[in-house]
């Protein structure tokens, strides 16, 4: 029986964007379940819609400003005090060495966040340092590089018409745990179903058999990282096989005939060996995307986080855009959000700078993390002396976690802002923690420009929070205006606009006033013009209606809004590609026998996990631990090792030790573990997170090993040895 209040609201700890129905008394959650009446997610919840309360409740999330003191532990202090002592720290850094010297890192929450996405770009932008870093670089930069090389514009990333599709192609997605990613598809189950009941086929690639590969029509195992040699076989297959159907974009794609030449190395059959996948499943892989009414290629992180991620990005567009998939019904189209993220952001650009020690170049305005590192530890003119973090966890989510924390106590000062005392946030100086979840308003402006369906939904804050605390958008406007008086007039201006206090709801209401539904700047609505308002008047969210067909090319923003398929970049990487099909090529695809790092390593994510940020939540911790490594039984007979058994991983730059769990889930070769653990180290406080620490998978990953066409961190197919871990007195033993 109800005894509180509803409070409506969408989930923002991952991309789905549930509406929840919250009951409350006002002061605490008693219930949470889904709003079968919001139009995206139609009653859909997973378990980790329950950690907003675990969130909101947690003992060890920070309230008040925490200081570093000489004792090394950490005092409260005031907010002007904090935010004082930040500023002139971060000013005098500046001053005395350059502004490069201060880097910037944003962590994945900062986007589900509205006050962080609105004001955080403004200091970054003030700050003026070449050294910005964010998660983006270890899971996504590849889908922004295509999109900005084939469209012009970094945010015009296609999403997959799921609910429209007869033929859906995954590759190095789970989208049954994620409910999308880069695709927020709340509901995901249910989608496939509808799928399935329509007569459509799901075909899923992954190197382990994931709760998506259990349900789909077929899987092929794929060795990891080769995913764009297959990827180019596809198009290779319908370049010289079928025929190109360009359909409505047949007058502005120029190049077709230069990547089919630069495809020749590629037929199916050249590529079959080192990707695992039989000649004749490639070509009828090809033959049924090509057959379906309408198909849509999707893919994601496991395909990101490789070699030739970008390249990988880059050909899942192309062959959408070669079958006459991409920009029609039930293939991949974009969305008409009802705040234009693409005309409030850069369009993007490559290599306009480069990383002062590696020369990794930038993108879209940023650097890789994967030289945060060795840009902190280097010395010399541009070195990083000072860091800000915002919502970010880098030690335990970018490569060489254990490099990266050695490099964080070499700095003259850092600033977090963040909720927790975390595995990085541990070495800050000062620590700023906002209000979070519950206790601030919400709309998501990124993912609903994602969303496989136009909806628009808006919250205001449920509980009041610390009556002293900060909004993050108030944190970063006390810098700015702090900082103004310290730098010069460019950060004046900038703290200007921030000191104004334009909420971030104000900014809302303005750009969805301004936006295509909002009356002021487009098409008006029948039943009126969008605003905060009139969200608030519709508390499970408004339906925009259906992704719609044939925005190209007017939505192009290419020079002369035409779409290259051969352009210079990817000429250049198509080569490098096929220099890794010489026998003797040195990639991370081959197996490294000198080394003996005769397995390869893969992440994975699993339904209660949120990157590295969740495992504070109790009620997403239970049950048995879930920090194991996946490892093939035929390979597991093959070094003696049996089930349950703590084994030793070692990779070039690490080693860790994880019980291990026999499994068929995973192809012989691979072996698979969890991202995003790793807890328990000195300093942090998350006493639940500890009792569950497992170990951190960055320990294993390289730095050194990035895509050389985006710069994002290689994840997948980490060489690795894996052995059973020798005992004590087995170690002793003289030998
Ligand atoms: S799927 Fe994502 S958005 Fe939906 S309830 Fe779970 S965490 Fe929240």
């Amino acid at each position: 029986m109800s005894t509180g209040e509803i409070h409506h609201r969408s989930c923002n700890l991952c991309e789905a964007m549930c509406g929840l129905l919250i009951e409350h008394d006002g002061r605490g959650v008693l219930g949470i379940r889904g709003d079968p009446d919001d139009p995206l997610s139609r009653g859909h919840l997973c378990a980790k819609a329950f950690a907003l309360r675990d969130v909101y409740e947690d003992p060890d999330r920070l309230r008040r400003p925490l200081r570093r003191l000489q004792s090394g532990d950490f005092g409260e202090i005031g907010w002007d005090e904090a935010l004082d002592e930040a500023a002139s720290r971060i000013a005098e850094v500046q001053r005395s060495h350059g502004r490069d010297a201060v880097a910037v890192y944003q962590g994945n929450p900062s986007v589900h966040n509205l006050g962080t996405m609105l004001f955080a770009p403004q200091l970054v932008r003030a700050l003026r340092t070449r050294n910005r870093f964010s998660a983006s670089s270890v899971d996504q930069l590849p889908h922004h590089f295509a999109a900005w090389l084939l469209f012009g514009h970094q945010f015009l990333l296609p999403v997959p018409d799921i609910d429209r599709t007869d033929h859906l192609l995954v590759l190095g997605a789970n989208p049954l745990v994620s409910n999308g990613s880069l695709m927020s598809a709340p509901g995901m189950r249910t989608r496939l179903r509808a799928l399935r009941q329509r007569g459509g086929s799901l075909v899923v690639v992954d190197p382990r058999r994931t709760e998506t590969a259990a349900v789909a029509d077929a899987h092929h195992f794929i060795r990891p990282g080769t995913d764009a040699l297959l990827l180019a076989a596809l198009c290779h297959r319908v370049l010289h096989v079928h025929r190109p159907e360009l359909r409505h974009l047949r007058g502005v794609v120029d190049g077709v005939d230069a990547l089919g030449a630069a495809l020749q190395p590629f037929a199916p059959a050249a590529v079959a060996a080192p990707t695992g996948i039989d000649a004749a499943a490639i070509e009828a892989m090809a033959d049924a995307f090509v057959a379906a009414p309408r198909s849509a290629c999707y893919g994601r992180l496991g395909i990101c986080t490789a070699e030739f991620g970008g390249l990988a990005m880059w050909l899942v567009a192309v062959l959408n855009l070669l079958t006459g998939n991409l920009d029609r019904e039930g293939g991949m189209m974009f969305t008409s959000p009802a705040v234009d993220v693409m005309a409030r952001t850069s369009r993007g650009g490559f290599g306009r700078w480069a990383s002062r020690v590696r020369g990794a170049r930038e993108f879209g305005g940023e650097l890789p993390v994967a030289v945060l590192a060795e840009e902190i530890t280097t010395p010399g003119e541009g070195q990083v002396r000072a860091l800000i973090t915002s919502a970010g966890n880098p030690v335990l989510s970018t490569p060489g976690g254990q490099h990266l924390a050695r490099a964080l106590q070499q700095l003259d000062f850092m600033v977090a802002i963040d909720i927790y005392r975390n595995e990085t946030t541990r070495f800050a100086d000062l620590i700023l923690p906002p209000r979070t979840g519950l206790e601030v308003p919400h709309y998501d402006v990124v993912f609903h420009s994602l969303a496989v369906r136009n909806t628009a939904r808006f919250a205001d804050r449920l509980f009041a929070g610390d009556p002293g605390g900060r909004d993050d958008w108030q944190i970063y406007a006390g810098l700015l205006e702090r900082l103004a008086p310290l730098r010069g007039p460019v950060l004046a201006r900038a703290a200007g606009l921030a000191s104004r206090r334009l909420s971030p709801t104000r900014q809302l209401d303005f750009a969805l006033r301004t936006g295509p539904y909002g009356g002021l700047g487009g098409r008006r609505l029948q039943r009126g013009a969008l605003s905060v308002g009139a969200l608030r008047r519709q508390p499970h969210g408004v339906d925009l209606g259906a992704l719609r067909p044939g925005q190209l090319p007017a939505r192009l923003q290419t020079e002369g809004r035409r779409v290259d398929l051969h352009p210079e970049p990817i000429a250049a990487d198509l080569q490098r590609l096929a220099a890794s099909l010489r026998p003797a090529a040195a990639t991370s695809v081959a197996p490294d026998a000198e080394d003996d790092f005769d397995l390869r390593l893969i992440g994975r994510r699993g339904l209660s996990d949120c990157n590295s940020w969740l495992h504070n939540a109790p009620s997403l911790m239970k049950g048995r631990d879930r920090c194991v490594l996946l490892l093939h039984p035929d390979d597991a007979a093959q070094r003696a090792i049996t089930d349950g058994a703590e084994v030793t991983i070692r990779s070039r730059v690490g080693e860790v030790r994880a019980p291990v769990r026999l499994s068929r889930e995973v192809m012989p070769g691979v072996v698979s573990l969890p991202h995003g653990f790793g807890h328990g180290v000195q300093g942090a406080s998350l006493r639940v997170a500890e009792a569950h620490a497992g170990v951190s998978i960055n320990d294993l990953t390289d730095p050194s090993a990035i895509d050389a066409l985006t710069g994002n961190a290689v994840f997948s197919g980490v060489p690795v040895q894996v052995r059973a871990t020798a005992t004590a007195s087995a170690a002793s033993a003289p030998g």
